[in-house]
């Protein structure tokens, strides 16, 4: 394995980089505040290619591939986590599953727009009772001439709000349990689809996140993904890609919190001193920066085996589960060396603080990964099939 990243993946993240900065970081505080999402971002975000990397270019993308990816959404989430959910919500949620199992209409109706920025997408398998547990849900999809009937409802999707097209699973046959499911391509501005914000939330307040209602939609026959019964194996492969993006953004936001404690600790001063001097600060820095890399090099390691195109859930696990634990950790610790300071919402670090606890919960929360990185070891079931 290489460890430097080529001339273009440089560039790529330069390019990240400087659009973080002069694009987003001058509005991100008082766009969270305001809970405010800003297309427009996404837009220049698309323009820019960022949207469009595991997608082939007859479709809108570049095909720059998944660590090219990882590179932007960490880069993103390093000044505005928020921001960050489009790599999911668009990318790798609806963009690469529409392309894997959908049939080419489809593909030319949607692909182009949720590359460019232009379409929004939304991935929804979560429901009031089915979270950890997805086969669970009650969604149903039942098939009347041309058209499935959807009935059910989501929780906790992100997007819910402004999406124009979602990715949905629901149960064709639900005798069958995971073997029932199916995922649909679903406009999310047809009829009997009704969705509601949840505005009372912990953080990443810049990304709208909330419920979908199906009340008798209908979808058309051609919109399923792949065949019936598929749903749930659909569902899983678009989890292993979206867990990258979290990774990604966990890494982002861990990194957001060394710059952050850097730039306090040297500047404070305490005791006649900067607060860095202390040993018990560098404790802090020292393990913040060892977890970042580390979680870092896990996340591009299963960034990598994507763009080869070799089984990789067990790494990308691995990834997902160090990189929400080393974000919190060091959102923690960032917190702690800002002090009272920290606590208000004068520095970002409150923000960090808030958005790290996203990553412990969503694309399979920590626990859930330790159950797929345990069993794996064990020889209960191994991850990479
Ligand atoms: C901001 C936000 C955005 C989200 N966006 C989306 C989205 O876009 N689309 C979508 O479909 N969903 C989304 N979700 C939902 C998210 O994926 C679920 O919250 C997550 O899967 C966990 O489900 P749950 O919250 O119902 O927890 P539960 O599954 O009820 O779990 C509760 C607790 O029990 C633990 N637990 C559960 N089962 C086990 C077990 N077998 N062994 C050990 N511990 C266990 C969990 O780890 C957790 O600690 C979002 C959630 C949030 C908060």
């Amino acid at each position: 394995m290489n460890f430097e990243l080529s001339e273009e993946l440089q560039d790529i993240r330069r390019l990240a980089r400087d659009f973080a900065l002069s694009e987003v970081k001058p509005t991100a505080d008082a766009d969270d505040k305001a809970h405010r999402f800003r297309r427009d971002l996404v837009q220049k975000m698309g323009e820019l290619g960022f949207l469009g990397c595991v997608i082939p270019e007859e479709y809108g993308g570049n095909g720059l591939g998944y660590l090219a990816l990882a590179i932007l959404a960490e880069e993103i989430a390093r000044v505005h986590s928020s921001l960050r959910l489009i790599f999911a919500g668009n990318t790798l949620g609806p963009a690469i599953t529409l392309w894997r199992h959908g049939n080419e209409e489809l593909k030319q109706k949607y692909l182009p727009g949720l590359c460019s920025g232009e379409l929004i997408g939304c991935f929804a398998m979560t429901e009031p009772n089915a979270g950890s547990d997805v086969a669970a849900m009650k969604t149903r999809a039942v098939l009347d001439g041309d058209h499935y009937v959807l009935n059910g409802s989501k929780m906790w999707i992100s997007y819910a709000t402004v999406a124009d097209v979602g990715l949905i699973y629901a149960y064709t046959d639900p005798t069958q349990r995971a073997r029932g499911m199916s995922a649909f391509i679903v406009d999310m501005k047809s009829p009997g689809i009704i969705t509601e914000a949840i505005t009372e939330k912990l953080g990443n307040w810049s990304s709208p996140v909330g419920s979908i209602t199906f009340e008798n939609c209908l979808v058309p026959k051609a919109n399923l993904l792949g065949k019936e019964g598929q749903g749930f194996a659909i569902c899983m492969q678009q989890l292993d890609n979206t867990r990258l993006a979290s990774a990604a953004g966990a890494v982002g936001v861990g990194q957001a919190c060394i710059d952050a404690a850097v730039e306090y600790a040297t500047t404070r001063e305490q005791f006649g001193q900067q607060i860095g001097r202390f040993q018990m600060i560098q404790d802090w820095i020292a393990q913040m920066c060892v977890d970042v890399e580390a979680a870092r090099l896990l996340t591009y390691r299963a960034a990598f085996l994507k763009d080869k195109g070799v089984p990789n859930t067990l790494e990308t696990s691995m990834a997902k589960l160090f990189a929400s634990e080393a974000a919190n950790k060091c959102a923690d610790y960032a917190l702690r060396i800002y002090s009272a300071y920290g606590y208000s919402e004068e520095y970002p670090v409150a923000r960090f603080f808030r958005d790290a606890k996203y990553y412990q919960i969503v694309e399979g929360t920590s626990n859930v990964h330790k159950i797929i990185i345990s069993q794996d070891a064990l020889g209960y079931r191994k991850a990479n099939r």
